[in-house]
């Protein structure tokens, strides 16, 4: 099983050795030429998401990568990475792929203090939670599930094919939200 993380900015290498540890051969995306070969699953990681979305444009990767998407490949986006799928951004500020039916808050903790850690409930099962600048979503469509919520806060969600969370699993030694991505792969081939 092969995944590509998209690797132009952010908490992309600490996804590479996460997806490593769980026996999942990981490489890096960064320009059109690394998505010529097959693989099974795409990570969008935390970072910035403005200047990971200007990237992608300015790389010729936004067009490939949003027809994968649509077309099925699964996806696990973290963080910034949620910012990129959701369809509506609170503010009016333009989307990204927009291939999720959410609408999602950027920096929704506030600048300072919205940095933290918590231990919350992720698709039933405990996992510890780093926030980082977070978002979480507003609104979900009829076609979302909600895996995680936070202090009445939606933050982690599945869309057929795409998962989202507006934490970093790969901050933490839990697997759990990787085993959940490697089953939708599974499920897939
Ligand atoms: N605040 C960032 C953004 O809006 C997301 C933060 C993160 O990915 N840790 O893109």
């Amino acid at each position: 099983m092969r995944v590509g993380v998209l690797a132009l900015q952010g908490a992309f290498a600490e996804h590479v050795a996460k997806l490593k540890a769980c026996g999942i051969d990981a490489f890096e995306i960064r320009q059109l030429s690394d998505i010529s070969r097959s693989f099974d699953g795409i990570v969008l990681p935390g970072g910035e998401s403005t200047v990971m979305k200007k990237l992608l444009h300015e790389l010729g990767l936004f067009k490939p990568i949003k027809k994968l998407i649509s077309e099925g490949l699964p996806v696990l986006a973290t963080c910034a990475g949620m910012i990129l799928l959701a369809k509506e951004l609170e503010g009016g500020e333009s989307s990204c792929f927009g291939t999720m039916d959410v609408t999602v808050k950027r920096n929704a903790y506030g600048r300072q203090p919205g940095s933290f850690r918590c231990v919350d409930k992720f698709n039933g099962v405990f996992v510890e939670m780093p926030f980082i600048r977070a978002p979480y979503v507003t609104k979900a469509g009829k076609g979302v599930d909600i895996l995680s919520v936070h202090e009445n806060r939606i933050v982690a969600i599945r869309q057929k094919n795409q998962i989202a969370a507006a934490f970093h699993p790969e901050l933490t030694d839990n697997d759990t939200v990787y085993k959940y991505f490697v089953g939708i792969m599974e499920a897939r081939r």
